[in-house]
């Protein structure tokens, strides 16, 4: 009989093909956006991909929060740490994202939708900013059946570290669910990230259901703030949302939850579920003029500090980790990481 393959770190969200090109304020203004914005496409803002492959010069990389996590986790563990769970289509841009994955050592296993394209997030690059909006298309069709086949589930049973991307909250929350019950019935650490303040603010409910399953939740300042706004908790000091955030709910009793909140340059700040001091880790900036694109800076940040929870590491060194490989990230275009590879 086929051993089960097992791999200790999954990730699951949003496969998405990145497409990233020059554009000014006024393209921005054209699909009714506002600069940083990220958000999900509407009908009218579907001409946004082939005009930027058409006229502006569009980059296609691979993307997705949690795969780009995936991707970078893996860049810091031993071979075969790392596998990653989605939905495509059956099409080259799903090619495309296998191959990326192939390369860096990440195993997936994709849900194959037939009818839908596979996902795209078209990214308006002006100076620093980036103002993204996903399609999420094949990426939306994502189904607990898939998770739940003998051959993947027993791949999930063989994990030790399990990590939802929040985009996937408007996907397919019974999947997310799955993976949390698991880990909380199994005692293994689970980890979500907010993805983006429209998580918290317009999926509320959603991110209510996963977070007594999270072990460890990523949120960024914005993330953050969205969050103690919805919740009605005040919204004035990061830490004390740190705080309030770390001592909601939680089904497994055994882990106290740690909330890291990521400030761009500002440090990054640690709470943990029943102590009262929230640790700041203060960030080594780089020069603006070193900065290639900060996008993915957050996917990248999660993706050391889980390489530390799967070495079983110290909260400090995760966060570590977490700066080291978000800083090497920003060196590059688009979530990517450098080749040769950097050693930590
Ligand atoms: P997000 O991409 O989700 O908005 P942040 O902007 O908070 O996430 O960035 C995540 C992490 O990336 C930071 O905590 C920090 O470690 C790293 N980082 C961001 N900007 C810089 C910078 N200019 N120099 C070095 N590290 C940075
Ligand atoms: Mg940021
Ligand atoms: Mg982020």
């Amino acid at each position: 009989m086929a051993s089960t393959q097992s791999y200790p770190l999954l990730c699951l969200e949003n496969p998405l093909l990145d497409i990233s090109g020059k554009g000014d304020d006024a393209m921005i203004k054209q699909y009714g956006m506002k600069l940083d914005d990220t958000v999900l496409a509407e009908p009218h803002q579907l001409g946004l991909y082939d005009d930027l492959i058409n006229n502006r010069d569009a980059k296609l990389v691979a993307g997705g929060g949690a795969q780009n996590t995936a991707r970078g986790a893996q860049y810091m563990l031993p071979p075969n740490s790392t596998w990653y769970i989605g939905c495509v289509g059956k099409d080259q841009y799903a090619d495309t994202l296998r191959e990326a994955c192939k390369k860096e050592g990440v195993h997936v296993e994709y849900r194959v939708d037939e009818k839908a394209p596979t996902g795209r997030c078209g990214v308006i690059i002006t100076g620093h900013h980036r103002t993204m909006c996903t399609d999420l298309a094949a990426a939306n069709e994502y189904k607990l059946d898939h998770l739940k086949q003998e051959h993947i589930w027993k791949m999930v049973e063989a994990s030790k570290v399990y990590y939802v991307g929040g985009y996937h909250l408007t996907v397919c929350v019974p999947a997310a669910m799955a993976l949390a019950e698991h880990a909380a019935a199994t005692n293994k650490p689970f980890l979500l990230g907010l993805a983006a303040g429209f998580i918290p603010q317009f999926f509320k409910d959603q991110l209510a259901q996963v977070t007594p399953y999270a072990d460890y939740v990523f949120a960024n300042e914005n993330e953050a703030k969205t969050w103690a706004e919805t919740n009605g908790v005040s919204a004035d000091s990061i830490p004390e949302i740190a705080k309030k955030l770390a001592n909601t709910d939680k089904v497994n009793k055994k882990r106290p939850r740690t909330v890291i909140i990521t400030q761009g340059t500002e440090p990054t700040l640690v709470a943990v579920q029943g102590q009262d001091e929230v640790q700041e880790y203060p960030v080594l900036a780089i020069e603006d003029n070193q900065i290639v694109d900060t996008l993915g800076a957050g996917d990248a940040f999660a993706a050391g500090f889980l390489a530390g929870v799967v070495s079983e590491d110290s909260v400090e060194s995760c966060v570590k980790k977490g700066q080291w490989l978000a800083k090497l990230s920003i060196q590059e275009f688009g979530p990517a990481y450098p080749y040769p590879k950097k050693t930590y």
